[in-house]
């Protein structure tokens, strides 16, 4: 995992991503995965990754830039609750590894099985971002997935239950930083705001 602080982009964080990812697979005894293939020009898929047991495929240009201050649309920011930064992206794609994995062979489909079903179920709380919702638990496991290996502490405060599941099961290499320096320098103040925001409401529901 990149230090605290760094905050990865491009080409390099696929990379760092991929490695952190083999890591993770193998202090948990997981299957390993087959490799990453990284693209560098745009290519015609309709979305910037994807996997199939069991490659991560992503394609750089296609993936979104972190924020910045006055960009008041965009809400990336790696190891954020919104991450489509490369980072996020092959942690999003390792959680359908992941998910694939553990399912039943039966009920496997191309990238997915019964096992993030099974998990959402259990945690029973919303996803993660609206790309996440319940009508798609395959997603919601990714992106839930994708936040437990980028930022622990972020999720633990935001979904206590989906927490507390994944840690009782999955070891991340990702440490237990305060959610705020893993964040890293430059962060745009709107979107600390918004998580301490998601932080008071998951605490108000308790
Ligand atoms: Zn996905």
């Amino acid at each position: 995992m990149p230090i605290p602080g760094q905050v990865p982009t491009g080409k390099a964080a696929a990379e760092a991503a991929f490695e952190a990812a083999k890591s993770f697979l193998e202090l948990n005894g997981l299957t390993p995965l087959d490799g990453i293939d990284i693209r560098e020009d745009r290519w015609t898929v309709s979305k910037c990754a994807y996997y199939r047991p069991s490659t991560i495929h992503i394609c750089i240009p296609m993936c979104d830039r972190p924020a910045t201050e006055g960009e008041v649309r965009n809400w990336n920011w790696p190891r954020s609750k919104v991450d489509k930064t490369p980072f996020g992206v092959v942690m999003h794609e390792l959680g359908h590894h992941v998910d694939y994995w553990a399912s039943s062979t039966a009920s496997r489909g191309p990238y997915y099985g019964d096992h993030s079903e099974a998990v959402m179920n259990r945690c029973d709380e919303e996803g993660i971002t609206g790309y996440a919702s319940r009508d798609a638990p395959e997603e919601w496991f990714a992106e839930a997935f994708r936040l437990y290996m980028t930022n622990p502490d972020l999720l633990r405060l935001i979904r206590p239950l989906t927490y507390a599941e994944l840690s009782a099961n999955l070891m991340t290499a990702a440490g237990n930083a305060p959610w705020l320096e893993r964040l890293g320098k430059g962060c745009p103040q709107r979107i600390i705001d918004s998580l301490q925001n998601a932080i008071h409401k998951a605490r108000k529901r308790k």
